[in-house]
């Protein structure tokens, strides 16, 4: 093994690879030496375009401006995601990236909401977060006064280009060539290098495989090993197409459940992504496209594609000198824009492992450990939406509510029914409020909640309920459309 890490080679260049491009030459370009090869032969997966707020924090760390990226990647806000039919057909509900209410140490703020319906105020939960009200009126403003949490939807294809030209300017050598061997030392097992096809040999001390579905260097070198999450998370294909924009993009991705799967609507500045996350057990691909091309608006800008994919995880995160990111680490479901998230994570992981002066299983144990908690967690919420469904009106519902779930959930599920209390796993990205959206949304409801609701008489109660609900919605109506926002704040200077 060696004793001095210097040389990166990053295998792949898609939204994974550059953002590790980016991150590494930012803030370690003074130590280390970043190659990244792709291939101009294969198209990266480009479907990767709504994420989830920490991505304003991996801006943040790598001074990425925020209007250059947007005008850049034709981006939009994102409040939340609207999940349409999910619970039953004609249900409705959005799960925001908001507070909802108040934050309280002792007991959250849905047990004062339990508590008010019992006591006859019947708003609805979501009446009391900012974000998701600003999200069903489509307006959106950033301001100090009244801060509010958000994401972005992107153009990948955009997002990966401007992070080649941010990486390509400290440093960072691209090489174009498709990689045709990964070369072992005999001896250690460890990756050596890379032949492209054209003859080329590039060498390396440690690779970051960020080579898609198939990776290239964590499994067909590594022999690393997968966990099929199939049996619960069923949905094994999707068709993608885009559109021309033919309305005001919504400050939120659209979720809309279908007989066997769901449907997504990305707006982004000047068109929209859409797709259909199918399970070909029970849908044909054709089937899919007709049901994908019969609910969509505009016109069409690019050719219905099918993507086939399996949910699951690489056994190793970190095996060896290779760490996988991105779709070759393996892949739970777009339906919480988890992957860009967690390439991010896995990303910031190793930049606060990275073994300068040597390999230590104890580093590439910890990496492992973190992140199997991570996926574990996220995996758990995304089954939540599946299991969480009163509808029996196709045999892929059926499947889903009758279907077994990992026991981590079962307790989840039963503890928020029993008692209406959630509480975080180690590596949980969501918070309680995203838990308990999703859960009231599809239809669990709590048949307790904690007396510290009591706390206030009625009449308080009702005042604090009101002006809550008051301020909100006075907020809301403060604010312009997003469209406009869009428009003044990433006009070009
Ligand atoms: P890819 O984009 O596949 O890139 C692979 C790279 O490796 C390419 O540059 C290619 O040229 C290179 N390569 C491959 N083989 C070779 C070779 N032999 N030689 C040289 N180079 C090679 N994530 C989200 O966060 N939000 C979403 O809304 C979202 N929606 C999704 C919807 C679907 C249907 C799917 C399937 C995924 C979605 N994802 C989403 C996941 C997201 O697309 C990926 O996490 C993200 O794009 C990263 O992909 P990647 O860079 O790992 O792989």
């Amino acid at each position: 093994m060696k004793d001095k890490i210097q040389n990166i080679v990053i295998a792949g260049g898609g939204t994974a690879g550059w953002m590790a491009a980016a991150a590494f030459s930012k803030l370690l370009g003074k130590n280390l030496n970043i190659t990244l090869v792709e291939s101009d032969e294969i198209a990266s997966i480009g479907v990767g375009e709504a994420t989830i707020p920490p991505i304003k924090t991996f801006h943040k760390l790598l001074g990425i401006n925020e209007q250059e990226v947007m005008r850049a990647t034709h981006a939009t806000f994102k409040l939340g995601i609207g999940f349409e039919n999910w619970g039953q057909q004609g249900d409705h509900y959005i799960h925001s990236f908001g507070v909802t209410g108040k934050e309280c140490w002792a007991g959250e703020f849905h047990h004062f909401w339990l508590h008010g319906l019992r006591k006859g105020i019947k708003d609805d939960f979501g009446d009391y977060c900012y974000e998701l009200q600003a999200a069903k009126a489509n307006k959106f403003a950033l301001s100090k006064n009244t801060p509010i949490n958000y994401a972005y939807h992107l153009d990948a294809t955009r997002y990966a280009q401007y992070l080649q030209e941010f990486s390509k300017k400290l440093g960072v050598t691209r090489v174009e060539g498709k990689i045709q061997q990964v070369n072992k030392d005999n001896k250690s097992g460890e990756i050596s290098s890379l032949t492209l096809a054209s003859g080329q040999i590039v060498e390396g001390d440690f690779f970051i495989d960020c080579t898609g579905f198939q990776g290239l260097l964590i499994e067909q070198a590594l022999h690393t090993g997968f966990d099929d999450w199939s049996h619960w998370l069923p949905c094994d294909r999707a068709v993608a197409v885009q559109t021309k924009a033919v309305a005001a993009p919504l400050p939120y991705t659209r979720s809309i459940a279908r007989e066997s799967g769901w449907q997504w609507r990305i707006p982004l500045q000047n068109r929209v992504g859409n797709g259909l996350v199918f399970c070909s057990k029970y849908c044909s691909d054709e089937e899919a496209i007709n049901t994908l091309t019969a609910n969509i608006e505009g016109d069409l800008l690019t050719e219905p594609r099918i993507i086939k994919f399996n949910t699951g995880r690489r056994r190793k995160g970190w095996n060896k000198n290779c760490v996988a990111l991105g779709l070759s680490s393996g892949f739970i479901e777009p339906l919480e824009s988890t992957s860009i998230h967690l390439i991010m994570s896995g990303i910031i992981r190793l930049l606060r492992l990275f073994p300068f002066d040597g390999i230590h299983q104890s580093a590439i144990d910890e990496y492992n450990n973190k992140l199997n908690s991570e996926l574990n967690a996220v995996r758990d919420f995304i089954i939540l939406h599946y299991k969480a469904t009163q509808r029996e009106d196709s045999n892929f519902w059926l499947h889903c509510k009758n279907m077994e779930i990992p026991p981590s959930l079962v307790h989840k599920m039963q503890l928020f029914k029993d008692t209406g209390r959630v509480f975080l796993d180690d590596g949980d990205i969501f918070r309680v409020d995203s838990w308990t959206q999703v859960m009231l949304g599809q239809g669990i409801k709590p048949t307790q909640y904690h007396k510290i609701a009591e706390i206030m008489n009625d009449k308080e109660l009702e005042n604090f309920m009101s002006s809550l609900k008051a301020s909100i919605t006075n907020a809301v109506e403060q604010l312009p459309s997003h469209a406009e926002f869009i428009q003044s704040y990433c006009k070009s200077d």
